[in-house]
């Protein structure tokens, strides 16, 4: 019987819609090449849905993600200036994206930090410290900490403005992500970098409380403590070091995106947010409001989420590889998009379409077989 997934398809803001017209065709070649149906069904999601709708989470949407087996979804937001037309609590990342990771309890965000051999020229860093290329999964945790904790503002005695927001993780929330995190340290190298601040913050000192009563069920996983600032520079010096990291919510929103920093581009990080029922998936990036409407922005996050999710939604494991190696064969062609231009002078320039057309075509071969 083939298998029929309904996936929800959040197209976002700014480039969003862009990256995301490339990313669905895949589910056309799929389709026509394996036993498998897809039925796509777009719902309003970000500034744009609140601009449509008054809301940037609306009802319809919540409908669409809960009837749907998986979500994909494009980056959302305005640039700094246009975010402010919007009221505070409907900003999309208030007001959609935090929502998003609640409603689903998304408490897993996978982040792969990767560039094959072939693309290592577009790292920013020297190939001495690049060597073989990069593969790092960065894991955070989504749905707990400073974004979500309580939050306040008023005028304190002194007639100051002021505010205040907390930072809170129970055990539970800490336990789930880290034995997500263990069992990926295990399919892989077997070590696992904690990423804390524990000389600061209690919430670290918790967390790897929780990470030690964990690492009794995993002791073949070798861990490595590291504090989270000197992560950062850890990422840049020596970032083969690094196989499966994992951290909190905010430390991870950073760290990942200077992951993307020695990738050469943004546009090369893909995600995926895995809760206990439901997965979205999303580029790590925001909506890129700078080059919007321009077709030069990457589709590699966006077309590498949904390989994602065809592996850890579906099953779909060699359909998943097979979008993975249609995407490098286009780098590897010598072909790349304008984010990571500069690093080679050889490399021929493609539009964001260009890059999908190639993307599409490597695809159908690929599952057409020899
Ligand atoms: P950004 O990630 O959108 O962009 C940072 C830089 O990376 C920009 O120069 C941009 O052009 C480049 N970039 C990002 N994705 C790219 C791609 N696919 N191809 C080529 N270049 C790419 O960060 P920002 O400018 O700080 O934020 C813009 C908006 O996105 C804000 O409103 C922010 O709140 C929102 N945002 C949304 C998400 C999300 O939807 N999950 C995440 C982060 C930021």
């Amino acid at each position: 019987m083939t298998n029929a997934y309904k996936i929800a398809i959040l197209e976002g803001d700014a480039i969003g819609p862009e990256i995301m017209a490339q990313a669905i065709r895949v589910f056309d070649v799929l389709a026509a090449h394996c036993d498998v149906a897809f039925e796509l069904i777009n719902a309003p999601f970000g500034a744009s849905a609140y601009f449509d709708h008054g809301k940037a989470f609306p009802d319809e949407t919540k409908t669409v993600c809960d009837r749907a087996d998986a979500i994909l979804k494009g980056p959302v937001g305005l640039s700094h200036e246009a975010s402010k037309k919007i009221p505070v609590d409907e900003q999309p990342e208030r007001g959609a994206i935090l929502p998003l990771r609640a409603r689903y309890n998304t408490f897993a965000n996978f982040r792969p930090i990767f560039l094959s051999k072939d693309m290592a020229h577009f790292s920013p860093l020297k190939p001495e410290v690049i060597k073989g290329g990069i593969d790092i999964l960065l894991i955070r945790e989504l749905v707990g900490g400073l974004y979500f904790g309580s939050k306040k503002r008023g005028i304190n005695g002194a007639g100051l403005r002021y505010v205040h927001e907390t930072l809170e993780y129970d055990e539970e929330q800490i336990r789930q992500v880290l034995v997500v995190a263990f069992e990926q340290a295990r399919l892989r190298k077997r070590r696992l970098h904690n990423i804390h601040k524990s000389n600061v913050l209690m919430s670290s000192v918790l967390w790897n409380e929780v990470l030690d009563e964990v690492h009794e069920d995993f002791q073949d996983v070798e861990v490595i403590h590291l504090l989270v600032d000197a992560a950062a520079t850890a990422l840049c010096l020596n970032p083969g070091q690094f196989d499966v990291m994992v951290m909190e919510n905010m430390f991870g929103d950073i760290l990942s995106d200077q992951g993307g920093g020695i990738l050469g581009s943004l546009g090369l990080m893909p995600s995926a947010c895995i809760g206990p029922e439901k997965a979205y998936y999303e580029p790590s990036h925001g909506s890129a409001p700078d080059i919007a409407g321009k077709n030069i922005a990457n589709p590699y996050s966006m077309i590498g989420s949904v390989a994602m999710m065809l592996e850890m939604s579906f099953g779909m494991r060699s359909e998943a590889d097979a979008v993975w190696n249609a995407m490098r064969n286009v780098f590897e062609s010598g072909y790349s998009t304008a984010d990571l231009i500069a690093a080679s002078d050889e490399t021929k320039l493609v539009s964001t379409v260009e890059f999908g057309d190639r993307v599409i075509s490597h695809l159908s071969e690929l599952l057409a077989g020899p």
